[in-house]
């Protein structure tokens, strides 16, 4: 029987199937376990992972008889594919099936920071009436600022749209006759940092990407814009995020990915006097719907790699 090592959290009852044809070992910590997984390792064909099993040589070298690597989610640079590659290990991300998770996480965070509801609850619930004190803004007419014009991006795109909001996008690697560019404007990043007032990122983590939206960059945007962040940590130079929010030079943010994650509690602190940041553990891609498809995905992938 053929072995599948699973090191994060994946839906039991993708689980389940697989245990009916392999040999399936299943710890969702196990990815913070390293001695452990790479004795685990030594005889497995499979292993399936979220974003924190740091599958490098370190641990390809503990598993000689890999021969598939499936990714729970999409993003993979906690994969080193040519490594992989030379190896001759295939590697499955599970393209799709988080993007309306990822997509529904920007326009609520979008709504919440510009109508700002959550800031009422403390004073309604020590007896004020704050009717006019925060009065927030409606998304309607606003303009979205993608960052990256790719799968997620799009499905956001569709959804803002019909909240009546105008899409700017930037993706100088998306084609121009691209079917995508129907729901949003082409336009260069400078321009998309000055007119938009809620700018959220949709690309991978790159040496171009790295700190993309700095303190310069920051400084082109509307002093009352957001900025969301759900695609990888690092694409934001989070201290200049917080700077900026901390002055008021940008009116709010919603961070679901960081720099170093989980967050260190020095960093942690130094954020809770805002109150103008939504902050949320990596959660854009995973809810339950999600999490069904993404696991269903991913079994089927390592299924068919695998066979029998
Ligand atoms: P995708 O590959 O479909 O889209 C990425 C887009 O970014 C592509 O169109 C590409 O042309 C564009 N791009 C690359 N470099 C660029 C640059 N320098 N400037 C502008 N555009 C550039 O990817 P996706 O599935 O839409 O995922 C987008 C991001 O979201 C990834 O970083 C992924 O890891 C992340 N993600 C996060 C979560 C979460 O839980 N927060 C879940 C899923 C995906």
């Amino acid at each position: 029987m053929k072995r599948i090592v699973i090191t994060e959290f994946m839906d039991e009852a993708a689980v389940d199937g697989l245990k009916d044809n392999y040999e399936v070992i299943y710890d969702p910590n196990l990815a913070d376990k390293e001695n452990e997984l790479f004795g685990l390792l030594e005889t497995a064909h499979a292993i399936i992972v979220r974003n924190r099993t740091q599958v490098r040589d370190k641990l390809l070298e503990a598993a000689p008889n890999l021969r598939v690597v499936g990714r729970l989610g999409v993003g993979l640079d906690n994969i080193d594919i040519p490594a992989c590659k030379e190896r001759k290990i295939d590697v499955f991300p599970a393209t799709g099936a988080n993007d309306a998770a990822v997509a529904e996480y920007v326009i609520t965070v979008v709504m919440m920071l510009f109508r700002r509801a959550y800031l009422f609850f403390t004073e309604m619930t020590d007896g004020s009436w704050p009717r006019t004190k925060l009065m927030g803004n409606e998304t309607s007419g606003k303009t979205l600022g993608l960052i990256g014009f790719g799968s997620i991006a799009r499905e956001t795109a569709t959804r803002a749209i019909t909240l009546g909001m105008n899409i700017l996008a930037y993706d100088p690697y998306l084609p121009d006759d691209h079917p995508a560019w129907v729901q949003a404007e082409k336009v260069e990043l400078e321009r998309l940092l000055k007119e938009a007032d809620a700018i959220s990122l949709h690309v991978p983590l790159t040496d171009e990407t790295k700190h993309l939206i700095d303190k310069e960059a920051i400084a082109t945007m509307k002093k009352d814009a957001i900025v969301i962040n759900a695609s990888r940590g690092g694409v934001v130079d989070d201290q200049a995020l917080v700077s900026a929010l901390k002055s008021g030079r940008l009116a709010g943010a919603a961070l679901d990915v960081y720099e170093v994650e989980p967050l260190t509690a020095e960093f942690g602190r130094e954020m809770k006097e805002l109150n103008n940041l939504v902050l949320t553990p990596h959660i854009g891609g995973v809810t339950i719907e999600s999490n069904i498809r993404v696991s269903a995905v991913t079994a089927q992938n390592v299924r068919q790699a695998l066979g029998d």
